[in-house]
């Protein structure tokens, strides 16, 4: 089964949830009572995306000179 980030937006807390696809998305922070909005970067693809970034601020670089 995928797991699931959410981030609290009231206190800003991060809650991994483990769901099948069928299940309703988690809406409310059951600490605080908070909003609970998903986060969709999971660890793996966020160091693939820094990767990108690298190589094209080198490119806007050759250019300006
Ligand atoms: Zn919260």
């Amino acid at each position: 089964m995928p797991t699931y980030e959410y981030e609290c937006q009231r206190c800003h807390e991060r809650v991994e949830a483990v769901q099948s696809f069928s299940d309703p998305a988690l809406s409310v922070h059951e600490n605080c009572g908070g909003e609970l909005k998903k986060v969709f970067s999971p660890v793996g693809i966020a160091f693939k995306g820094t990767g990108f970034y690298k190589t094209d601020s080198r490119s806007s670089g050759s250019s300006s000179e």
